[in-house]
C-alpha cells in the first residue's frame, strides 16, 4: 500500500530539538522558564496583541477567558454552532448556557442570525465565542459592532486561524480576548498547547493568576478562590518558539495547497470551496469543499481505500445530543454544509504530486 497521507500532521521546522536541548541544559524542564516568555513574546509581536498567556490547551484558554469575564451559573453565552466541541466545552464547565448561532454563506457565524439570537435570548447574553473556521475569517467587523452595541463581550476562537487577517489585522486581536491552539493537527503545533491573548492587561493578569492555582502573592500558600493548573511547560514552549519562526512559510504553503486543489478540480461546477470573505486573507488551515451532487462520506471511504485521510466537516453543535435541550438560532446552513462537506489532506509537508494524486482520485469519484 502507498504511504499514508494524513489530514494535517505536525510539520517541524528543524529547530525544535536544538531549543529543547537548551531547555535541558538550563534544567528549566518545568513548569515555566525562559521559553514560555519567549513564546508569548513571539505571539505578541506576530499578532500585535499586547498581552499573551501560554496555556496547556486552547480549551483551557477559553475556560480562563470565561472565568475572567465572570461567566457563571445561568449566564448565556452565544457561540458559532459550526465549530469543534473544544470551542464550547468551557461554557459547560462554568454551568452557563450556550445559544448556538448558524452560519451564512461565509460558512462562519451569520451576523443576521447573531442579532436574532441576542433578541431571542431569555436574558442578555454575556459573551460570544466566535470561531474562525478552518483558518478563514468570520465577518468579524460586523460581529464586533453588533456585540459592542449590546454590551456583549467577544472571545475569538482562533484555534484554527493563527495568522489569518481581516483588513490587515490578525485573527484573535479583534475581540476582548482571543485564543490560539497548538494541538497536533493545527497549522503550528507544540504537541499540545494554547495561548490566550488580549489588549487588556487586567484580563491576562487575572488569567495568569487563575491558571497557576490562584495562589495569593504571599510567601506561604494562601488561597481565597479556586484556580487551575493550566500553564504551558517550558519544553513545549521551546517547540512553539521554533514553530513560530516558520509560521509565514506554513501559511504560504497552506494557501498554495488550496490553490492546487482548486486548479486540479476547476472543471467541476458541482463542488464549492470554502470562501474567503472580502478584505480577509485566511491561513487555509484545511482545504474544505462541499460536493453538491455526491455523497462526501462515500468519497471519504474511497480516499481511505488509497490510504488517504480525509474528514467530514464539523458536525454542528446544535445537532449534538449533548446540546439537544439548548437554544439554537439556525436556518439549516451548517446542517447542509455538514451533509455535503469534506476536509482534504492539507499537511504543509505534502508534495504537489500528492495533491495531484488525491485530486485524481476525487475526479474518478466525481466522474463515476
Ligand atoms: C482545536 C480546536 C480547539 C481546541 O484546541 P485544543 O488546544 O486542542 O484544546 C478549539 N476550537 C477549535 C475551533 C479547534 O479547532
Amino acid at each position: 500500500m502507498s504511504k499514508r497521507i494524513f489530514l494535517s500532521p505536525p510539520h517541524m521546522s528543524g529547530k525544535e530539538q536544538e531549543y529543547i536541548a537548551k531547555v535541558f541544559e538550563s534544567n528549566y524542564i518545568a513548569p515555566l522558564g525562559e521559553f514560555v516568555n519567549r513564546f508569548e513574546d513571539t505571539i505578541k509581536s506576530y499578532t500585535g496583541a499586547k498581552y499573551a498567556l501560554a496555556t496547556n490547551t486552547a480549551t483551557s484558554a477559553l475556560h480562563l477567558a470565561l472565568r475572567v469575564l465572570d461567566i457563571k451559573d445561568g449566564d448565556y453565552v452565544l457561540a458559532s454552532t459550526f465549530t469543534f466541541i473544544g470551542s464550547v466545552n468551557a461554557i459547560l464547565y462554568q454551568n452557563a448556557k450556550p445559544i448556538f448561532v448558524d452560519s451564512d454563506s461565509s460558512w462562519n457565524i451569520s451576523p443576521k442570525l447573531l442579532k436574532k439570537a441576542i433578541y431571542k435570548s431569555p436574558k442578555k447574553p454575556k459573551a460570544l465565542i466566535v470561531t474562525h473556521l478552518y483558518g478563514q475569517m468570520a465577518k468579524i467587523d460586523e460581529i464586533i459592532d453588533i456585540c459592542k452595541a449590546e454590551g456583549i463581550f467577544v472571545i475569538e476562537d482562533s484555534a484554527e486561524s493563527l495568522g489569518a487577517t481581516f483588513n490587515g489585522k490578525e485573527s484573535g486581536t479583534f475581540g476582548d480576548m482571543g485564543v490560539y491552539s497548538f494541538n497536533g493537527n493545527k497549522i503550528l503545533t507544540t504537541s499540545g498547547g494554547g495561548m490566550l491573548v488580549s489588549d487588556n492587561q487586567e484580563y491576562i493578569d487575572r488569567a495568569k493568576f487563575l491558571s497557576t492555582q490562584a495562589k495569593e502573592p504571599t510567601l506561604y500558600y494562601e488561597h481565597k478562590e479556586y484556580g487551575y493548573n493550566y500553564r504551558m511547560s517550558n519544553i513545549l514552549a521551546s517547540i512553539g518558539v521554533a514553530q513560530m519562526e516558520v509560521l509565514s512559510d506554513r501559511i504560504k504553503r497552506k494557501r498554495e495547497i488550496f490553490n492546487l486543489y482548486r486548479d486540479f478540480l476547476s472543471s467541476y461546477k458541482n463542488i464549492e470551496f470554502m470562501p474567503e470573505i472580502e478584505g480577509s486573507v485566511g491561513n487555509r488551515w484545511l482545504t474544505t469543499l462541499i460536493l453538491k451532487e455526491h455523497n462526501p462520506f462515500e468519497l471519504i471511504k474511497k480516499l481511505q481505500e488509497h490510504n488517504i485521510e480525509s474528514r467530514p466537516l464539523w458536525k454542528p453543535m446544535h445537532l449534538q445530543p449533548l446540546f439537544k435541550n439548548d437554544i439554537a438560532i439556525v436556518d439549516g446552513t451548517s446542517e447542509e454544509l455538514f451533509k455535503q462537506g469534506i476536509c482534504l489532506p492539507s499537511g504543509t509537508a505534502m508534495l504537489d504530486s500528492d495533491i495531484e494524486y488525491i485530486s485524481n482520485i476525487i475526479i474518478e469519484v466525481l466522474d463515476a
